[in-house]
């Protein structure tokens, strides 16, 4: 039988890291290293080829553009492998996954981001588990067909839609959740994929997008925030879209310059897109008093959207559509999965 191929690119991040002989503090090495600590790699019944980052990079560093390096280089490659293994920091890696999530249009192959909160040339690391068990979920077929044709996170044992996560743990292994979608596989003994929960497209192909608005922030609220704080955010030049993270189900101060801070807002054409601060759930618009002006005033429900994937989606959904009427209704529509309706 023919063996997989599969494609490892090397972005940065803990997993490939040393510790700096004077400074002590942990910089991005070189690939090659990765590959000589990890023998078993020699083993496993997968072609794996690799391309690097001509610069590793400690994820909190990645910017718009190496988004669009990765996506390039899964498009220039896309027909020579059958999934692709992202090696990243994790500090940022929910951001990644949620942008390619948007930038790869009509995927039908694994994209799987992983990485490690320990190098892997470390005794006790976790990077090999994670590096060898993506291996094996990017080259997993069934019928000839992919099982998790996603952009997808795979960390200490759980396969999760890349869009769905959040860094929730800076010392635990365990450092992902995913509180508002099931995991897509279970690695144990066997690894077990939750299929019922993956997304299949049939025979589509592939399109990047590499056109990304940077004009948009996020606003977390908390009791105590004033006027010019909010003036300030909303005045700055260029300014064109906003993720407001409220408190619980979608809630906010009612106080009368806030709301009148929104709607100069929506008048000078500045989208807003609600999540809620809670690590779980989902906003409801309209279900407290204290939310039920944002129908009124534009604000778009983010439902149970992740930050991560509403920053990543006004970017990506700004950059394409022009009307303020299109912008909102994609970003009232779930586009990747990101969002449950
Ligand atoms: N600071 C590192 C990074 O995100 C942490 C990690 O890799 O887990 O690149």
């Amino acid at each position: 039988m023919k063996q997989p191929n599969i494609l490892l690119i090397y972005t940065g991040g803990t997993i490939g890291m040393i510790e700096d002989y004077e400074s002590k503090a942990l910089r991005p090495f070189d690939f090659e290293s990765i590959e000589n600590q990890v023998p078993e790699l020699k083993k496993i019944e997968v072609n794996i080829e690799s391309i690097s980052f001509d610069k590793p990079i400690d994820s909190s560093d990645i910017r718009i553009e190496d988004w669009i390096e990765i996506a390039r280089i899964i498009e220039a490659n896309y027909s020579k492998y059958d999934g692709f293994v992202i090696l990243h920091g994790s500090d940022t890696m929910s951001y990644t996954a949620s942008a390619l999530s948007f930038m790869l249009k009509s995927l039908t192959k694994p994209v799987i981001l992983t990485g490690s909160q320990l190098p892997i040339g470390t005794i006790r690391t976790d990077g090999k588990e994670n590096l060898i068990t993506s291996i094996e979920i990017a080259a997993a077929q069934k019928d000839g067909k992919p099982i998790v044709p996603e952009v997808c996170i795979y960390f200490e044992f759980n396969l999760y839609r890349g869009n769905r996560t959040s860094k929730v743990n800076s010392e635990d292994f365990e450092a992902f959740n995913s509180f508002n979608y099931p995991f897509l596989a279970e690695a144990g003994v066997t690894i077990k994929y939750n299929t019922n929960s993956v997304h299949y497209r049939s025979n589509e192909r592939l399109e990047i997008v590499t056109q990304l608005e940077s004009n948009v922030t996020i606003l977390k609220l908390f009791p105590g925030i004033t006027q010019k704080m909010v003036e300030a955010i909303f005045n700055i030049p260029g300014l064109r879209g906003v993720v407001l993270e409220t408190f619980g189900s979608g809630n906010a101060t009612t106080q009368d310059w806030f709301l009148s801070e929104l709607k100069k807002a929506q008048d000078n054409e500045i989208v807003i897109l609600n999540v809620t601060q809670c690590i779980a759930g989902s906003v409801v618009q309209g279900k407290y008093d204290t939310s039920s002006k944002f129908n009124d005033l534009g604000i778009v429900s983010g439902k149970d959207i992740t930050t991560e994937a509403a920053i990543t989606k006004l970017m990506y959904v700004l950059a394409k559509y022009k009307s303020m009427e299109e912008v909102k209704l994609k970003l009232s529509e779930s586009l990747a999965g990101e969002m449950t309706l």
